[in-house]
Order: structure tokens, then C-alpha cells, then sequence
């Protein structure tokens, strides 16, 4: 190592190299994913300080929520009736507590007196002003001027305990990333190209990484921000992009005819007709279909729009052509019940339809498989049962892909191999916010279900609390005695599974022996074996069970018009999505139908929020986007890995205006240059294939 790491340091120069470093810290950074002084570069802060954000303690308000910046007078354990740990600030104007009740005996090693030290909270009043657990960032230490008294902007940098201890907390992270920002100086290439740069006014990239560090404005900064987001979510569609093309051009499709006289022969056969939305979505499948070109089709639609009936039109006609077809569920209750549709619809016109799911019986199973690989089947039904190996089919062409969010890109790339090209279908039934489908879809065609079959009135939805429980048992028992159907559900997550499986349990024996004797009241729920469960299920599609109490196993999918009621229990406990779901298992019929949130207090802010949502909006949309902005992309997918949804700097909640841009961007890139191989575009394709194309390709399909 020279002494003059300035001139030595490059993008690709392992960050053990880097000045303050070392073999140690690298260790550990490489633990969060930094091992090149690339990675570290695209570390970016958190967020900012400058003058404008501080308060001073004098002004100090109770119930607000400031940031002070001052020195550090005293640090104390204090034992007492509650053992805590006391820091205390002062900025010239006065002097604030700062307390912890946990972390102690981390704290306490935390903090030096002389350092002065960023702390941001909610300022409680005891004795004088007090900030609780605040959060904070070290600015100086002793002796050192602070940079926020000069007018700089100083960057925060996320850390964790684990860096902290090894020097690494947000200053360290800041020392390091100065000297690393002043060593690649004048040094950074452009990765993007000029005619991109000027017509969205962008900054350059050189300036964008210096001013994202160390703003040298707040105006500069913010240029910096929207040139780094442009960026990721430029070659995020990019990616996108390029795997949409491959598929157009490098594939032979299969060709399906279209017979109009089989599809009339089938919708006369329903008891309804289709609706205008339902036939436009299926005109655009049958292009799809009759081209070339591999179907990739993303069908949207709120839970009963009707999705089902347009898979299977396209599953008759894969099996007219000789094909094939298949459709793939999230849960076996779900399975099941498309077999029973498909197999009303269909059987009649010769089609032979059959299920496969994971509690099947061996023989009975080796048998469906066997009649799979022969031709014997034309349409199998199953959960991922059908992804796992084993399962041949003889002639693959159409797969349906039920996923509501829970099928992974991997096991829909997976079931597609099992076919030559087979025509993929993937419906969804939360609608999913555009920012989001635009990431997570963008390389599919996407049509839209956005019309409700008619006479369906939208769902009564009340929030109640446990008072209101008597009341509620006589609007159902009224309900019931109309003839009606009712569900009552109990939240199940795996953390708590036992205790909320004796809840179900409880409740059910409750409702069945003390509450409702006089009805047929059933009990549902996942660790049941798969017979019983069918059994269940048929009972209370044929109306001999009244009253169906579960655990969320039936979120998706089933339905039954005749139930009018569902009650949801612990309703706080449930996401936003999950209740919409739950929610869209009643109002399938002619009849209004209502959904009683029972919620028990206390309530956390959110659940307030999700709840108060339920009761004003039945509209997907609206609700998919109030459930990104609670709980952000990556759990809203239970897909943290989700490659594509690491996003270090743009915001799918916030940053749609330009995710929108850089989409257009890059597809209108792509459909000029398809192998990025003019001149011009060389910048972008050097940068993909070195920056993105290992990264996304974990999730590249086929
Ligand atoms: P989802 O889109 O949630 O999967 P389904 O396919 O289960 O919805 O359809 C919901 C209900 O609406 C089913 O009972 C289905 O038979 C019925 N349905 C579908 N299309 C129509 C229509 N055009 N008119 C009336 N009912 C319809
Ligand atoms: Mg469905």
C-alpha cells in the first residue's frame, strides 16, 4: 500500500485499500455487502443536516419532534426505581436530557463528553426537556470545529451496531467516504448518454456522486438525488427491457387458430354473460395467442372481476390446438376450486380436466402424472406441487399462473421450461400500484380487468370493537335466517401459530355449541389434512354449512355468492392487502353483503390507518397504494431478495414521476438499438453489463 492512496484508488479497488480501512473493517463491510470502492461510493446517506433542520434547546417544544445539535457535558448511568442512562446536551441556549431505559450498557460506551453529537426526537418534558431513545449521529469530535457551524450540509450515513463498535458509525462512515470522494475526483466516467443527460436535464454523473456525499447546496443536492434515482430506475427498465426483447426475437412461439364457434359453444354455456372488459382482455390473449411471439401477459383485476373465466377460454383453446394447459394456485383450497369450476365448465365439451396438489395420496398421484406425461390430460390444476421435478407434461402450451403475489418470478420461470414456449398468463388479484407492476412486471404485457360483472354491490365494510360483539351475533343470526352464509376468520401467523390455532379453535366451539346451535357452523384451518378440508369446503359451497369459521386459508380466491357476511377477528392484526382479499370473498352475489372489522384495543397508528382505509374504500388501487406507503415494497412482496426491489436511492413510492421517464427512456433505447450495439448507446451497455446485469440476472426468466 502506498502512502498516496489519491492517485491509486480506483472503482474496482477492494475497500480494504482504502485509507482507515484495513483487513478488519473490510471483513465486516463485506457483511453489508461492500467490497469495492464502487460498492462503497454507492453508499449513500440516509439523510441530511444543515442549519435550516435544527432546532435550539431554548425553543424546545413538548410533543415536537426536533433535531438539536450540541456538546456532550455528562453521561451517566443512573440506577434508581428505573435504571437509565443519561446523556447531557447543551448548545449555548440551554441543555436537553437525553435518555435510555434500553441499551444500556451499549450506550454507555457510545458516547465521549467534547463530542458534539446530532440528536433527533420527540421532545418529552420531566424536569426540563427531555428526548427519549432519540436517534443520533456524532458531528465532531472534541476540539474539531463542526461543519454544520460553517454552512456545510453534513451527510448522515446509516450504521449499525456491529459497524459501530469496529469505528464504523455514521462519522467513521463519513471520514471514510470523504476520502474516497476526494480520491476518485475528476476521475468518475459517465454512465449515462448525452442526448439522455440533456433532455431530462440531468446532472452529470461525476457531480451527481460528489454532491450526494457532500452536497456543496441544497439546490445541488437535490439535483444529485434525481440524477442517482433516474439512473437506477433507468437501468432497472433497461433490464426489463432487454429481457422482453429476448423473448420477442429469440423464440419461436407457438401458434395457436382460433375457433369462434368452440368459444360461442362454451359462453352459451354459462349462466352469464361476459363482460365488455372480460372480452376486450380476451381478444388481446387470442392475438397473443394466434402470433408468434411467446405470450408474456400480466392479467390485472380486482378480486371477483372475473379472471377465472378468461383463463379458461384460453385453456379451451390451447386444448383445441392439441396443447396442453395448466393453471397453478397459491393454496390447495384455491386448487381445488378452480378443478371444481373448470371441471363444470369444461368436462361437457370433451375437455379433460385434472388436479394435482402435495396431500395427494401416492398412487393416486403417480397415476396423474403418469396420464400427464401421456397426453391423457388436458388441463392440470395444482399448487406449486406441479413446479416440483417429476412432473412431465407431454406437450405444454398454456400456463395460467393464479399467483396473487406468492408465486416467485423463479417458480413461474420454472414452470414455463416444463413446456417448449408455452403461453404465460399471470393474473393477480390486489391490484398492485403502477410504480410497483412497472418494476416487478415491466417485461410483461399487462391488460386490465376494470370492470365489475354487473349487479355486484360493493361491500359494507364496518370497524367495531368487542362492546359491539352481541349486536354483531344478531345482524349475522338474521343474516343466517335469510338463508345467507357467513364467514368468520381468525388472524394465524407462523410467530404465534399456536396460540391463534386454539383461538380459531376456541372461538369455533364457542360459535357452534353456545353462540349459533341451531346452525351448521364448520371450522377450517391449514393443519387440517387436505380431505377434510375438501370436504368442508364442498359442504359449504352447497349450503349445508352456514356458518365457516377459519384461519386465513381461505384469503384467496374461494367463492361463495350465498355468503353475505364475513366478520374478521383481531382485524388489527391483518395487513391491508390481506383484509381487501379476506373482503373479497363476500359480494360475489346479487344480495349486499357486509364485512365486520372487530378490532381489539390498543391500536398502533397503522393499524388505525389500515383499518379506516377498509371502511372507506373498496377499490384495489387504492388500497394497494396505501398499503406501499405503510409498509414499503419489500415486505408488501415478502420478497426482500427481490433483487429488482433493493433499490438504494430512487423510491417506488415516491418516485413514480420518474420511474415513468426512465422507463419510456429506456424501452424506446431498446426497441431502436435491440442489442444495445450502436456507438452511442456503448456507455449503457458497459454499465449494465458491469453494474446491473449480475444483479438482476439472478431473476432472469428462461
Ligand atoms: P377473480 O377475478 O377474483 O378470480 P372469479 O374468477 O373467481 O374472480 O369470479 C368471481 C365470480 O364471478 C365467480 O362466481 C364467477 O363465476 C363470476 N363471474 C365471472 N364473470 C362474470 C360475469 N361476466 N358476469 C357475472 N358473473 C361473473
Ligand atoms: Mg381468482
Amino acid at each position: 500500500m502506498g502512502s498516496d492512496s489519491r492517485s491509486t484508488l480506483s472503482l474496482d479497488t477492494s475497500v480494504q485499500y482504502v485509507k482507515g480501512i484495513g483487513p478488519k473493517r473490510a471483513a465486516m463491510l463485506k457483511r453489508i455487502d461492500i467490497e469495492t470502492v464502487e460498492d462503497l461510493l454507492c453508499y449513500f446517506p440516509r439523510r441530511y443536516l444543515d442549519r435550516s433542520h435544527l432546532s435550539s434547546i431554548r425553543d424546545l417544544k413538548p410533543d415536537q419532534y426536533a433535531t438539536v445539535v450540541g456538546r456532550i457535558y455528562s453521561t451517566e448511568v443512573r440506577r434508581g426505581r428505573v435504571k437509565r442512562f443519561i446523556v447531557l446536551v447543551g448548545d449555548g441556549s440551554g441543555f436537553v436530557q437525553c435518555v435510555w431505559f434500553r441499551g444500556i450498557q451499549y450506550m454507555a460506551t457510545a458516547f465521549k463528553t467534547g463530542e458534539t453529537v446530532a440528536f433527533s426526537g420527540k421532545v418529552t418534558v420531566y424536569r426540563g426537556p427531555q428526548l427519549v431513545h432519540p436517534e443520533y449521529d456524532k458531528i465532531s469530535d472534541e476540539g474539531e470545529s463542526d461543519p454544520l457551524h460553517t454552512g456545510c450540509i453534513v451527510p448522515l450515513y446509516p450504521s449499525t451496531e456491529f459497524l459501530s463498535k469496529i469505528g464504523l458509525d455514521g462519522r467513521g462512515f463519513r471520514k471514510i467516504l470523504k476520502t474516497v470522494v476526494e480520491g476518485l475526483s475528476g476521475r468518475l466516467n459517465e454512465t449515462l448518454i448525452p442526448s439522455i443527460i440533456d433532455r431530462h436535464g440531468l446532472m452529470n454523473y461525476q457531480d451527481a456522486m460528489m454532491n450526494i456525499h457532500f452536497p456543496e447546496d441544497s439546490q445541488k443536492l437535490s439535483q444529485a438525488r434525481l440524477r442517482l434515482k433516474f439512473e437506477e430506475l433507468f437501468y432497472i427498465q433497461l433490464f426489463l427491457a432487454l429481457q422482453r426483447q429476448k423473448r420477442q426475437t429469440d423464440r419461436k412461439g407457438l401458434v395457436f387458430e382460433i375457433e369462434k364457434s368452440r368459444i360461442r359453444q362454451f359462453t352459451d354455456s354459462l349462466p352469464f354473460s361476459l363482460t365488455g372488459s372480460q372480452k376486450r382482455i380476451l381478444q388481446e390473449i387470442f392475438e397473443d395467442m394466434k402470433s408468434i411471439k411467446p405470450m408474456n401477459r400480466l392479467l390485472q383485476g380486482d378480486v371477483g372481476s372475473g379472471k377465472t373465466v378468461v383463463a379458461a377460454l384460453a385453456m379451451l383453446v390451447a386444448v383445441d390446438n392439441g396443447y396442453q394447459a395448466s393453471i397453478m394456485a397459491p393454496t390447495e383450497i384455491l386448487a381445488e376450486q378452480h378443478y371444481l369450476t373448470l371441471h363444470e365448465w369444461l368436462e361437457t365439451l370433451g375437455i379433460r380436466v385434472a388436479l394435482l396438489k402435495g396431500g395427494q395420496k401416492a398412487a393416486e398421484k403417480k397415476e396423474v402424472l403418469k396420464r400427464l406425461a401421456d397426453g391423457d390430460i388436458d388441463i392440470a390444476i395444482g399448487t406449486h406441487a406441479l413446479v416440483q421435478e417429476g412432473v412431465v407434461f407431454k406437450n405444454l402450451g398454456f400456463v395460467a399462473i393464479d399467483e396473487q403475489h406468492r408465486f416467485g418470478v423463479m417458480q413461474r420461470a420454472v414452470l414455463r421450461k416444463k413446456g417448449s414456449y408455452p403461453e404465460v398468463l399471470v393474473m393477480t388479484a390486489t391490484p398492485i400500484p403502477r410504480t410497483l407492476a412497472l418494476t416487478l412486471y415491466g417485461d410483461l404485457d399487462v391488460s386490465v380487468l376494470d370492470e365489475l360483472p354487473a349487479g355486484r354491490k360493493s361491500v359494507r365494510t364496518v370497524w367495531r370493537s368487542e362492546g359491539k360483539r352481541q349486536a354483531i351475533y344478531d345482524f349475522i343470526r338474521d343474516e343466517m335466517k335469510k338463508g345467507r352464509q357467513v364467514y368468520i376468520v381468525y388472524p394465524l401467523v407462523e410467530a404465534s401459530e399456536k396460540m391463534d390455532l386454539a383461538a380459531a379453535t376456541q372461538g369455533y366451539e364457542s360459535l357452534a355449541n353456545e353462540v349459533f346451535p341451531d346452525f351448521k357452523v364448520a371450522l377450517l384451518h391449514g393443519r387440517m389434512k387436505a380431505e377434510e378440508k375438501e370436504q368442508v369446503m364442498k359442504l359449504f359451497k352447497k349450503n349445508q354449512i352456514h356458518m365457516l369459521v377459519s384461519t386465513t386459508v381461505i384469503e384467496v380466491g374461494v367463492d361463495v355468492p350465498n355468503a353475505t357476511v364475513m366478520l374478521i377477528e383481531h382485524a388489527e392484526r391483518f395487513g391491508l392487502t390481506q383484509l381487501h382479499q379476506l373482503r373479497g370473498r363476500v359480494g360475489r352475489g346479487a344480495e349486499q353483503a357486509t364485512c365486520i372489522l372487530l378490532a381489539q384495543y390498543p391500536l398502533s397508528d397503522d393499524a388505525k390507518k389500515r383499518l379506516e382505509t377498509m371502511t372507506k374504500s373498496t377499490d384495489g388501487f387504492v388500497i394497494a397504494e396505501t398499503d406501499l406507503k405503510i409498509r414499503g415494497p419489500g415486505e408488501l412482496f415478502g420478497t426482500k431478495q427481490h433483487g429488482i426491489l433493493n433499490l438504494k436511492i430512487a423510491s417506488l413510492v415516491e418516485d413514480g414521476k420518474i420511474l415513468e421517464k426512465a422507463r419510456k427512456e429506456a424501452f424506446h433505447i431498446v426497441e431502436q438499438d435491440t442489442g444495445l450495439e450502436h456507438p452511442e448507446n456503448k456507455i449503457l451497455y458497459k454499465t449494465y453489463e458491469k453494474r446491473y446485469q449480475g444483479r438482476f440476472g439472478l431473476i432472469e426468466i428462461g
